[in-house]
């Protein structure tokens, strides 16, 4: 049974007496960590969930310092997983996990899984990364729980992909999204009906990385299916923090594994309802590892009023961004995804773009890549040169600034295995 009434649509009176009780346990238990002994995290008291605010906060720098096992509060002979967040530079950020933690984590992934209406008789293609990532085995291990045929197809491969999808009859696919633009190009290129070809296929699930609205629905328009948001982070665990409900107005976030704040970024001073800001994140359940007040850098805002589905548990505004992703160039802040929904919005446009910021004597200086529509005629000039003033005058009104746009032929701009690369800074700092 994986629609627990009881905790999905619990009131926000017992909601919070639950969390309130969970946190005090976290603060014990984190106690025993290096870290947060050092934090001297047991000397706070918390007599109302407000009393949050006194806890310092926790840094992905903190993570860093803390490498190996500075954070890990129990014997290291209770820790049988560990993951590792996607950056590929410098020391990785390590989260370790008990028995009981992995349990739980899979608990909220088939919560997300059951809400989108997986059932135990469909089947589930994962082509996310395996591995330290935590997509492929947090996902996985969801999916099997409820009983699903889940095939660790993992990413790349899209042929074999295709033929998977197509044999075994796949229902649900997790993806990334611009994988999943990239398998769209592919189907178009041979001229496939993903409708006529994958009769079965009902939902994707679209995580890892920001995306658009226009993103979700283009796929969803392609592949005649249902895209679902969804939301997490290795820190919190991986996937199953953040997930849409058959509404697919926000993602509910589940407030009985997790403390939501919503802050200014430069002050962490709490924002008001409806207010976009940066989220921290506090595990309620985690016993091996806990992590206090943490700084995501991920903006979005709580949504106000109830969700139709009758949920109780907040629902986060899709992501703009994360705050180190903002880009500002001539003093104008600029996010990769307000580009994005441009492009994507322009017929004409393909599914893969780059940004790369560079320097031209004392002023920056974009250049907007964007691979043109397989059905467009490259060689008719007049029609692209259209194009590219279209795309231009459009993006200069959203971002204030006229970047140089190159239209480039589809399958130029190389697809990654992982998050995409989005932006390319040559910018001297
Ligand atoms: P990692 O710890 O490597 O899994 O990366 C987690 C980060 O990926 C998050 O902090 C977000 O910045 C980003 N992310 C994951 N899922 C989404 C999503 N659905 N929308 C926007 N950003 C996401
Ligand atoms: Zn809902």
């Amino acid at each position: 049974m994986y629609w627990n009434k009881d905790h999905e649509c619990i009131t926000r009176e017992r909601l919070e007496e639950v969390q309130l009780q969970k946190l005090r346990q976290t603060l014990k238990r984190a106690a025993g960590s290096p870290f947060y002994k050092a934090k001297g995290i047991a000397d706070y008291t918390i007599k109302d969930l407000s009393d949050i605010r006194k806890l310092p906060v926790t840094t992905k720098q903190d993570l860093r310092d803390a490498y190996p096992y500075g954070m890990v509060c129990t014997p290291i002979d209770d820790v049988v997983r560990l993951h590792s967040s996607s950056g590929t530079t410098g020391t990785p950020t390590v989260v370790y996990h008990g028995t009981n933690d992995i349990d739980n984590w899979t608990e909220l992934v088939t919560r997300c899984l059951y809400m989108m209406g997986l059932r135990k008789n469909h089947v589930f293609q994962n082509m996310i990364g395996y591995g330290l990532f935590t997509g492929g085995l947090g996902l996985h291990y969801g999916a099997e729980r409820l009983g699903c045929l889940t095939i660790p197809s993992g990413p790349g491969n899209t042929k074999r992909q295709l033929k998977f999808m197509k044999d075994y009859h796949t229902t649900a696919i997790h993806i990334i999204p611009s994988y999943a633009l990239h398998l769209a190009d592919t189907l178009e290129s041979a001229g496939v009906d993903p409708k006529k070809e994958f009769p079965d296929f009902k939902f994707a699930i679209l995580g890892a990385e920001p995306h658009s609205e226009e993103t979700r629905q283009k796929v969803e328009k392609f592949f005649g299916i249902e895209a679902f948001n969804s939301y997490g982070l290795s820190e919190m665990n991986g996937p199953g923090v953040a997930f849409e409900c058959p509404e697919r107005k926000g993602m509910h976030i589940w407030e009985d594994a997790f403390l939501v704040e919503i802050v200014d970024p430069d002050t962490l001073e709490p924002l008001p309802q409806g207010t976009k800001g940066e989220l921290l994140l506090t595990t309620l359940n985690r016993e091996v590892m806990p992590i206090i007040r943490y700084r995501t850098r991920d903006l979005t805002s709580i949504m106000p009023g109830s969700c139709a589905c009758g949920r109780t548990h907040a629902r986060l505004e899709r992501f703009s961004g994360r705050s180190d992703d903002m880009m500002i160039l001539k003093g104008v802040n600029i996010f990769p995804m307000q580009i994005e929904a441009i492009l994507i919005g322009i017929p004409g446009v393909g599914r893969n773009y780059q940004i790369i910021l560079e320097q031209k004597g004392n002023n920056d200086h974009m250049i907007v890549r964007a691979e043109i529509d397989p059905s467009i005629n490259v060689d008719a000039y007049r029609s692209l040169e259209k194009l590219r003033e279209r795309i231009t005058r459009e993006l200069r009104d959203e971002i204030l600034i006229t970047p140089e746009v190159d239209l480039c032929e589809p399958g130029s701009i190389p697809v990654a295995q992982g998050k995409a690369v989005r932006v390319i800074d040559r910018r001297e700092l």
